[in-house]
């Protein structure tokens, strides 16, 4: 596995200017990328990386209207892994769904497959590889005529997948798909991030799903996250405006207060990171200013009232903010998504009575500011809140 790994990553590159001096017959480059496209998810989604290299370059020749040199072999491989997209019936032999092929135009096949017959995680490599292929001449055309196909079928057969509670696409599809949705929007494409979040409106597993996929990858990548300010309100917006639509989150399962709380968008950390204290602080250093959340914020709040695990996000967020925010504003917040009702959130927030541990110890408060910190604590630890007890000690 490792060295079809390492095969993913390097042959493309052969494609380059930089090796036309070793003659190799690009017939059998695009025969090896074919084959490795229709690899097993990992050798896909490491052929995504060793592609980028070539998005970058420029076309090779006059094409009129069919790819050229450079880009030929990579078309060829995006489109081989869309053929074994389509799950067939159930094979009694092996006991599961076997693929079943898919021939092209994509453009016209795809968009017939149902989608309790679509295999999510197999559109992943095309979407990455189409969505990078509407900045090369010689695909324009081909990719904005696959492209929404892809799309599409991603978000009905996501759609229908999570309300199944199916659980098998791995996190790195899942963040192939998410930066292509980030990258789109923020070069003027948002229809497709738009779309999959005004249908996942309706569906709360996927919505909390898609959106701690586009968290993580803020978190991660420096270069996305100045994408923050232009991707995040777009997003907010966008589901708002939907459940006022109409859309309810509480029709799937017990996910809605996940999706509230991932509305907030706070840095969050893969479970493999070694080191995710630093990962967090390097994230919390640049994120996403509150004031570019404007009035959605406010909009927000009255969704997210009485939910604890969104105060557990306002706490998450905070400190992402100045101490000026965060003894104004976020207590404040926090205030309003309480409401009172201190017995809902006692022992229910874990990051909230951590955020006011932090602020009581780090934040010289204001008497406003002091009086709410202490209600918030009083509230809690009346209600029976185990670490708002002995939060209430600070004093003494
Ligand atoms: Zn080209």
């Amino acid at each position: 596995m490792a060295a079809i790994r390492s095969a993913a990553r390097a042959v493309p590159s052969l494609l380059l200017a930089l090796f036309d001096h070793l003659g190799i017959d690009p017939g059998r480059i695009e025969e090896t990328l074919t084959v490795l496209a229709t690899r097993s998810e990992a050798v896909r989604t490491t052929l995504v990386t060793g592609c980028a290299p070539m998005w970058e370059a420029p076309c090779d020749e006059a094409h009129d209207g069919l790819p050229c040199r450079r880009h030929k072999a990579l078309w060829a491989a995006t489109q081989a892994g869309i053929s074994d997209c389509r799950l067939g019936p159930w094979n009694v032999e092996t006991q599961r769904r076997q693929p079943l092929l898919l021939s092209p135009p994509y453009t016209a096949t795809l968009s017939a497959v149902p989608p309790a017959d679509m295999l999510v995680s197999r559109l992943a490599m095309p979407i990455a590889c189409t969505a990078a292929a509407r900045g090369i001449a010689c695909l324009a055309s081909q990719s904005a005529a696959l492209l929404p196909v892809l799309m599409d079928s991603h978000r009905t057969a996501t759609d229908h997948w999570m309300t199944q509670g199916y659980g098998g696409y791995h996190d790195a599809e899942r963040e192939l798909v998410a930066r292509a949705l980030i990258t789109l929007a923020a070069q003027g494409s948002p229809e497709h991030l738009t779309a999959h979040l005004t249908t996942f409106a309706a569906n709360a597993n996927a919505l909390q799903q898609l959106l701690r996929d586009l968290t993580i990858l803020f978190t991660y990548d420096a270069q996305l996250r100045t994408l923050l300010p232009a991707v995040w309100p777009l997003a907010l917006k966008t589901v708002l405006d939907a459940l006022d639509a109409g859309a309810c989150l509480h029709g799937n399962g017990h996910w809605s207060d996940y999706a509230i709380a991932a509305l907030l968008p706070a840095p969050q950390v893969r479970t493999a990171d070694p080191n995710p204290d630093d990962s967090l602080n390097r994230a919390r250093r640049d994120w996403l200013g509150p004031h570019a959340l404007d009035e959605l914020a406010d909009r927000w709040i009255v969704l997210a009232r009485g939910e604890p695990k969104a105060a557990d996000a306002v706490a998450q967020f905070a400190r992402t903010t100045s101490y000026t925010w965060q003894c104004t504003t976020g207590l404040t917040w926090l205030e309003r998504i309480i409401e009172g009702r201190y017995d809902a959130f006692a022992n229910h927030c874990w990051y909230v009575t951590y955020w006011l541990t932090e602020l009581r110890e780090t934040a010289t408060l204001e008497t406003s500011a002091l009086s709410q910190w202490r209600r918030v604590v009083d509230g809690l630890a009346a209600a029976g809140d185990r670490r708002a007890v002995d939060l209430q000690r600070i004093d003494e």
